[in-house]
């Protein structure tokens, strides 16, 4: 069958192969055939080994790397010991946070993602840009049928890391969240804050485009950082922010973020610039500032974004796609020229 894997030698682009057959289904695991798959940039670094070569990591042999994390698809068999958690016929879906040891100081306190153990789709283990994936049944969160399955593939990833980074923010009903770069997780950060935390939402980002996306989405004030003083608007505007939620992957737009905050309130870091963010001791301690990162999200947060889609809360852009298309696509995101999210289609093959 079908499948999408890194090359040999990664080089940002993968090989369409027609002869792929998925591992053999082991105990605690099921089948699933995959309807779709979005692609996102954490793939192109995977392809890219930017992670190190996804090939030699748990190889299987005659077989590389499937890449692929916002999968959904319908389980179509089951392993021993899978049944308690899943049946044939849901729809579930495939996720950069694969699983984990489910025994560690971080799996039995609700931080499954940062576990030592985890295992990612698409990189350490094979991901959902194929027919069909092995999943761990027990990891598998399934999709509520209320929601599109193209738009779940984009809240598997983008949407549950926005959602998750909203929560560590301690968003409250009322309060100002700066989204710090309006594209693919900006503009579902956006809704999350106004739809979900009831929160009023300030977006910058350097593109007018995405500025008017932003306010369709909800954002009440909007401010172009190529043009604009970023920080000293959102302090005149509306006295700081209690929570920054950074997306943009440029480490000005961190040092921005900081002098955007109102006394106590906390960056959050989502994105993944190369550098160092500045950070003033003295105003950090005289006004309280806290500075935490966000990885994904795990399993209960996936299920609580998923229904808030499913109610209609959020809407993800997503954009059909023919998976014969890929390195196309790869090439357009490498070139910036995509909006929302291009998701492929596996059940017209
Ligand atoms: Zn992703
Ligand atoms: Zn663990």
């Amino acid at each position: 069958m079908k499948a999408a894997v890194v090359r040999q030698n990664p080089d940002g682009f993968v090989d369409l192969v027609d002869d792929w057959e998925p591992r053999e289904v082991g105990f605690g695991e099921a089948l699933v055939d995959v309807e779709y798959c979005g692609l996102c940039h954490t793939d192109l670094h995977v392809a890219n080994g930017d992670f190190g070569n996804p090939n030699e990591i748990n190889p299987r042999p005659g077989f590389r790397r499937v890449i692929g994390h916002e999968g959904v698809g319908i389980v179509s068999k089951l392993g021993e010991g899978a049944s308690d958690y899943l049946k044939v016929g849901d729809r579930v879906s495939i996720a950069w946070f694969y699983d984990a040891c489910g025994n560690c100081e971080y799996c039995n306190t609700g931080n499954e993602t940062f576990c030592r153990k985890v295992r990612n789709a698409g990189f350490s283990v094979d991901g959902a840009m194929a027919q069909q994936v092995v999943v761990n049944a027990k990891y598998a969160v399934k999709v509520p049928a209320e929601l599109d399955p193209m738009e779940a593939s984009s809240i598997t990833c983008a949407g549950v890391t926005m959602y998750k980074s909203l929560k560590v923010g301690e968003t409250k009903p009322g309060q100002w969240v700066s989204v710090v770069g309006a594209g693919g997780l900006g503009n579902l950060a956006i809704q999350y804050a106004h739809n979900v935390f009831g929160a009023h939402v300030v977006a910058v980002d350097g593109n007018p485009d995405k500025l008017q996306a932003a306010k369709d989405s909800g954002a009440e004030l909007l401010i172009n950082r190529k043009t604009e003083d970023v920080p000293a608007i959102i302090q005149e505007k509306v006295g700081g922010v209690h929570n920054a939620q950074v997306t943009a992957v440029n480490t000005q737009a961190f040092d921005q973020s900081i002098a955007s905050l109102r006394p106590m309130g906390k960056l959050v870091a989502v994105a993944l610039p190369q550098g160092n963010m500045e950070l003033n001791v003295v105003k950090t301690v005289l006004d309280g500032i806290e500075v935490k990162g966000s990885l994904v999200g795990g399993r209960t947060d996936l299920a609580e974004a998923f229904q808030f889609g499913a109610e209609g809360k959020v809407k993800p852009i997503v954009q059909r796609a023919d998976v014969r298309d890929l390195n196309d696509v790869i090439e357009s995101m490498h070139n910036n020229q995509i909006t929302g999210r291009m998701v492929f289609d596996f059940r017209s093959l």
